[in-house]
């Protein structure tokens, strides 16, 4: 009895809100600071574990997009410094970590067609970032964990980031779960909804965004299916969707680029 109450307290004490577009309640266990700790140890493993592109221009091209993207995020994240870092892998792909670290592989080039459509891909994979998907996805798991375990790790406990790291260790996640893994529908929609209206508003078309994952659909249909789209499901929604929300951000664009927002990255 006496760790259900526990449990519960947990659990009501940690949901926040969401910055996305929607309201809605979200289950929040990890605290910013170990969210960017996390987000930050993956990134350093894939950066030693991985090849690191030595192609200048298709650097400063992601950098140039990144920049103009990250000047229209919410004050927290547009104060945040973020690395940039392109992968030589010829799969087209890219992510966003928390801790403010973005990667694309050097096939994403072969995939998009112009500067809009690399701010598509980007601005879908930092919105996951700003909605904190990833922690609403480790306290997902952390709490499913807790159920399973009959709650004992967390008796007694507050809520701290040092209670929470403990935790974890005690139910031998690693450091990168929940960031890598495929996200859930509702988590596809939501960064569909922030990165194309983040488009818009740093002054690239977002009609675009149809565009880009109309090509990651041929790619799919010519040979092995991008790893972007299985870490990122549902793309028949998803183009519906950005169709459907083009024309609104018209208005947003044109005023982006009356306020000077004209990227030329490419
Ligand atoms: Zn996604």
């Amino acid at each position: 009895m006496k760790r259900h109450i526990f449990l519960a307290a947990a659990v009501i004490s940690a949901l926040g809100f969401s910055t996305g577009l929607q309201a809605r309640r979200q289950l929040l266990l990890v605290s910013d600071t170990q969210m960017n700790q996390m987000g930050s140890e993956a990134f350093e493993k894939l950066k030693s574990g991985n090849k690191l592109s030595s192609d200048k221009k298709k650097l400063a091209q992601t950098q140039c997009v990144v920049n103009a993207l990250i000047a229209v995020l919410p004050e927290k994240q547009a104060r945040q410094a973020w690395e940039v870092q392109v992968f030589e892998d010829d799969s087209p792909n890219a992510f966003a970590l928390p801790g403010g670290k973005v990667g694309v592989n050097t096939g994403m080039f072969k995939v998009i067609k112009s500067q809009d459509e690399l701010a598509a891909v980007i601005g879908h994979e930092i919105a996951h970032v700003v909605s904190q998907h990833a922690n609403e996805r480790v306290s997902q798991q952390t709490l499913t964990g807790l159920v399973l375990q009959g709650a004992g790790a967390y008796a007694g406990s507050k809520t701290s980031s040092n209670n929470t790291q403990l935790l974890m260790a005690g139910l031998g996640l690693s450091a990168q779960v929940g960031l890598l893994l495929p996200f859930s529908r509702k988590h596809e929609n939501e960064a569909d909804i922030l990165g194309q209206k983040y488009m818009a508003n740093a002054g690239f078309d977002p009609a675009k965004a149809v565009n880009l994952w109309e090509n990651m659909m041929a790619v799919n249909k010519n040979g092995s299916p991008p790893q972007i789209l299985s870490t990122h499901p549902d793309s028949k929604n998803r183009i519906k969707t950005l169709k459907e929300r083009t024309p609104g951000l018209m208005d947003n664009f044109q005023a982006a680029r009356k306020a000077g927002k004209k990227p030329s990255c490419f």
